[in-house]
């Protein structure tokens, strides 16, 4: 097997604003993976407060020897050589395991979703983000969001209240919020969770600092809605102290390493009764497309990363009036439109 990579931008249709800041570009890496004339295809995405650069991603990409292996198939034994090249690294090391995922399905002629056993038809509507702005930039967005009929709004930062209101008085549609660490006091996070109980809003995301379990534990004895962690659950691991301090989680293969772990925690999410959100950074179609073959297994998807891009090079998932639709295509459902690579 052959490794070659590509380092290129995503730029942002708008402006995106989150509780860490605002950018208008994020960093990604394609990776190609060719074997006996079929190639597979992965995305490393490197928003800049996750620590992974074009620099980080081709350094270890570099140290990788993946000739030493002669079975595309046995993709777990690949990934466990990956994982233990570094620590750390888990978008690079993602974007080797949605490649891989993508040639191994692609030889057996099969896609991903049906190697898994998802039932596609389970798939379900993906979320459209809304960033923290001003409520007339806000206002104009959720216009922007037709066909979509859940939003995920952004919250963390000094006009929660307003911003909540303006999305409620500007629309019936569904949304979640994702505060993004951004709380510090938790009667304030039971207050505002009370408030938007009554305003269509359907789990809150990652209130408190990762590393926060205590109050997240209270706040999850106490939330009328359902409270889901993100940042303080990264990979399968994470799982263990997780379990007990939320509803559920928020799966994304750039955290997790890629498609052969998001399925272990799929399946241990499962057992130990959490709900299941499948997410995305600022990702192109090529590792959206992989994130969606497992969301059959998830209530709730947030997979808007290539809507809200403007250079996307692949094409693969659809949304129909925001529905998650995969295609048949072999592997996971992306091409490439354009020649990156030569
Ligand atoms: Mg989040």
């Amino acid at each position: 097997m052959k490794l070659i990579w590509k380092p290129f931008t995503l730029q942002f249709k708008h402006p995106f604003r989150i509780a860490h800041g605002v950018r208008s570009s994020t960093a990604v890496m394609y990776i190609r993976i060719d074997h006996e004339g079929f190639s597979g295809y992965g995305e490393a995405s490197m928003p800049p407060y996750l620590g992974e650069s074009h620099e980080s991603v081709a350094a270890f990409l570099g140290r990788l020897d993946l000739a030493q292996f002669k079975d595309p198939f046995d993709i777990s034994s690949i990934m466990a050589y990956v994982d233990q090249v570094a620590d750390g690294n888990t978008a690079a090391k993602a974007s080797v395991d949605i490649a891989l995922h993508d040639l191994a399905c692609k030889l057996l002629g099969k896609t991903v979703h049906a190697y898994y056993g998802a039932d596609p038809d389970r798939a379900p509507f993906t979320s459209f983000t809304i960033g923290m702005d001003e409520p007339e930039l806000i206002r104009s967005k959720i216009e922007e969001t037709d066909g979509f009929p859940i939003l995920k709004v952004k919250l963390g930062g000094t006009n929660d209240r307003l911003i909540i209101e303006t999305v409620h008085a500007s629309t019936t549609k569904i949304f979640s919020v994702d505060v993004n660490q951004g709380w510090t006091d938790r009667e304030y996070a039971l207050d505002m969770i009370y408030r938007m109980k009554e305003m269509n809003v359907s789990f809150v995301e990652q209130p408190f600092d990762r590393f926060n379990l205590d109050d997240h534990a209270w706040l999850k004895e106490q939330s009328p809605l359902p409270i889901i962690a993100d940042e303080s659950c990264q990979r399968y691991t994470d799982i263990e102290h997780c379990r007990h301090a939320f509803h559920g989680i928020n799966i994304k293969l750039m955290k997790c390493t890629g498609l052969s772990e998001a399925k272990r925690m799929i399946d241990y999410a499962q057992k130990c009764q959490l709900k299941i959100l499948i997410g995305c950074m600022s990702e192109s179609s090529c590792a959206v497309s992989a994130a969606a073959q497992l969301s059959p297994f998830a209530q709730w998807a947030d997979l808007d990363g290539p809507l809200l891009i403007k250079n996307d090079i692949f094409e693969g998932l659809k949304f129909v009036c925001g529905k998650i639709t995969l295609s048949g295509l072999p592997g996971n459902g992306a091409y490439l439109k354009e020649t990156v690579f030569d």
